[in-house]
């Protein structure tokens, strides 16, 4: 159905490059504008100094053999061009409240038995609890590779759609093995009595069935999907932004870029932020209901990053999983608190890989929870032209950043050689994302009809793509780029396609 069509994608980030690289193998001739001079979005890397930082992409899932990721990378022939180094076994992610540290196994099995010799009184609840959150993992067909119809997150069971801490209270009734259950809260922008159940559910089943960092970055992954639709005959257009979408009687007939470029296609897809697209498209394209319901739908939290590169010879242990500390109980879904005195109460922090990787540290990533309103103050200003406020505000953060890291790793301090910050006004302006949402759109149990959008539009040949559709991250963005693909190229098909490469190659057909 899409063979020969010409597709102009907008935005480089994951979800257009998948969506694209998709396309290109149905022999679309795809073409990716994207604003930034580096492609990637959130898998984009930087270097400062001479050193390498991921902006957007730590934590990996659906890697291992036979998961969603490893087929979808095998399909689109660019497995084994990723560099991908698998977390321990028998520590995935290291939590931390104040002096407690738990040191969670990967794989259901061992995950469960670890926490059910910590808690006995629980045992029966954690089972069940796991039992059934692989069970709700099951409700999304396409979180398994199968055929779903047409819409990802069609819900089925009651608890679908419950909140993801009433469901964990429904198996578990210590505090603070519910607290814990609940440690990857940052890796989805949990919120209490509005994260669907669904959504802890898919994150956790996939980094519990396998989580991996990337070997020198997460750039890699986007250069690879490029260069599968260059191969195709498609091509990629860095560092000028789309500036407008002309459209007609509900059809794009043409995006036009700041360098004064126009293009033209048969069918447009847009990976931005739905309120940036809106920005970008006369008023007409949609009608009043809908524009607003864009606008009026929340956005997860945003974040304060720290970037830390340690001195030559610190002897800072590389640590081969994400580690979680908050500083006590009683916050983990509460993370994300705008009270600037206490910020910031918990953090990720990891060590990411490099090649050749040694015992020893040379960089490390923190990422704390910061609600967009610490920074609206100067939502006026753009990168390179912040005020004198807004660059001693974030100094001042980034120090109670390091002491609280300090508690975290004792000494590290007199480690770092030098570090920095991004806020979540870096990543609004960087990515183009509302308020500078980790996530996108937040999924809203109590209101999913808000917060969920289908990848068709109003305007004909105009399809949605990317985390604020369905799910984000690493795992959730490409499915969605399936939804989208597959809109063009029929339902089912790439599915199909995909676990055929799959299962072609690991029978050695
Ligand atoms: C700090 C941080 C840490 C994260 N950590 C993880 C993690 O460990 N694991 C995980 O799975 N997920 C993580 N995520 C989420 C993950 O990065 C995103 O879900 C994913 O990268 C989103 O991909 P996307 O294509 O939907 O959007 P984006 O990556 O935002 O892509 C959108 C693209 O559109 C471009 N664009 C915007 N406006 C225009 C315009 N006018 N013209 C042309 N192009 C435009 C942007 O520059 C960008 O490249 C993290 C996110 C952040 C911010």
């Amino acid at each position: 159905m899409s063979e020969g069509k010409d597709i102009i994608i907008i935005g480089g980030g994951l979800g257009g490059l998948t969506t694209g690289a998709l396309l290109a193998k149905e022999g679309c001739r795809v073409t990716v504008l994207e604003k930034n001079p580096v492609i990637g979005g959130g898998l984009q890397c930087f270097r400062r100094r001479g050193v390498l930082f991921e902006t957007g992409m730590h934590i990996l899932g659906g890697f291992g053999p036979g998961h969603n990721l490893n087929r979808i990378c095998t399909y689109l022939g660019i497995l084994d061009k990723l560099d991908i180094r698998p977390t321990d076994p028998d520590c995935m992610d290291a939590v931390t409240f104040g002096t407690e540290t738990y040191r969670l196994p990967g794989g259901k099995e061992a995950f469960t038995d670890y926490l059910a010799g910590l808690f006995p009184d629980q045992a029966d609840g954690l089972r069940r609890y796991m039992d059934d959150l692989w069970a709700l993992s099951e409700e999304v067909d396409l979180f398994y590779l199968r055929p779903d119809g047409g819409s990802m997150l069609r819900p089925h069971s009651d608890d679908f759609l419950l909140p993801a801490d009433e469901f964990i209270a429904k198996y578990v009734t210590d505090t603070r093995l519910a607290e814990l259950l609940a440690y990857m809260n940052p890796m989805y922008g949990g919120v209490a009595g509005h994260t669907p159940a669904f959504v802890h559910a898919l994150i956790n089943v996939l980094y519990i069935n396998g989580s991996a960092m990337f070997v020198d970055g997460s750039q890699q992954m986007a250069d690879a999907l490029a260069d599968v639709i260059r191969a195709a005959g498609g091509s990629i257009r860095a560092g000028d932004p789309v500036t407008g979408i002309d459209v007609e009687d509900r059809l794009v007939r043409r995006v036009i870029t700041r360098g004064g470029q126009a293009y033209t296609g048969d069918w447009y897809i847009s990976d931005l932020h739905p309120c940036t697209l809106l920005d970008l498209l006369p008023e007409k394209a949609f009608l009043k209901s809908y524009r607003d319901r864009l606008r009026e739908i929340p956005n997860s939290y945003s974040a304060f990053s720290v970037y830390i590169k340690f001195k030559d010879g610190a002897q800072r242990p590389f640590v081969n999983h994400p580690c979680y500390w908050q500083e006590e109980h009683g916050h983990v879904w509460r993370l994300c608190d705008p009270d600037e005195a206490s910020f910031p109460r918990g953090f990720m922090y990891l060590t990411p890989p490099t090649r050749g990787q040694g015992p020893w540290a040379d960089r490390m990533t923190v990422n704390c929870p910061m609600p967009f309103s610490a920074v609206s103050r100067w939502a006026d200003s753009v990168t390179g032209h912040r005020p004198p406020e807004y660059r001693a505000w974030k100094e001042r953060v980034l120090q109670q950043v390091l002491d609280k890291l300090e508690r975290a790793c004792p000494g590290i301090r007199v480690d770092i050689d030098f570090c920095f910050a991004s806020t979540p006004l870096t990543i609004r302006d960087y990515y183009g994302t509302k308020e500078g949402a980790l996530y996108g759109y937040n999924r809203d149990c109590k209101n999913m009809a808000l917060s969920q959008l289908p990848v068709a539009t109003k305007v004909r040949n105009l399809l949605l793509t990317g985390q604020n559709i369905n799910l984000h991250g690493i795992c959730g963005v490409p499915l969605t780029a399936i939804e989208t693909a597959e809109a063009l190229a029929g339902r089912g098909v790439i599915v199909r396609k995909i676990n055929e490469a799959y299962n072609g190659r690991n029978q050695g057909l």
